[in-house]
């Protein structure tokens, strides 16, 4: 795991699109069915599209039918880090960037096997690295 990346609010808003901004470091959701890879099913590596930071790899992408891309395991458990969000009324599960803090999504208990989990993630987060040959 790299070391930790920490930079003003300032340069993130200037090194990433205003949509990549909205959602990374100011918690932001995209709406549902209009990302660019929920419904995508090609092999290669989710990377954090604000540092890198390999996150999710598509073994682990399933067609969980709200409209975001969603993982049942990150590739590491170091590289994605939770926290408690208790935003909007709700208690949920939020997932981060464990190397640059970017907000990608939450996590739900209602994954399919083995983790059960479904870690459900903003496409604007991601950058795939699609996988040749
Ligand atoms: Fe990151």
């Amino acid at each position: 795991m790299p070391d930790k990346i920490h930079k003003p609010d300032a340069q993130w808003q200037a090194e990433l699109t205003p949509t990549q901004y909205q959602i990374c470091r100011k918690g932001g959701t995209e709406i549902a069915f209009t990302g660019e890879y929920w419904h995508t099913k090609e092999p290669g590596v989710y990377r954090c599209v604000c540092c890198g930071n390999e996150l999710f790899h598509s073994e682990t992408k399933f067609d969980s039918g709200t409209g975001w891309p969603s993982f049942g395991a990150p590739f590491d458990p170091d590289r994605v880090a939770t926290r408690t969000d208790r935003a909007h009324g709700m208690v949920r599960t939020e997932a981060l960037c464990a190397r640059c803090g970017a907000h990608l999504g939450h996590v739900f208990e209602d994954g399919p096997p083995p983790t059960g989990l479904r870690f459900c993630i903003n496409s604007a987060a991601l950058r795939l690295e699609k996988k040749s040959g």
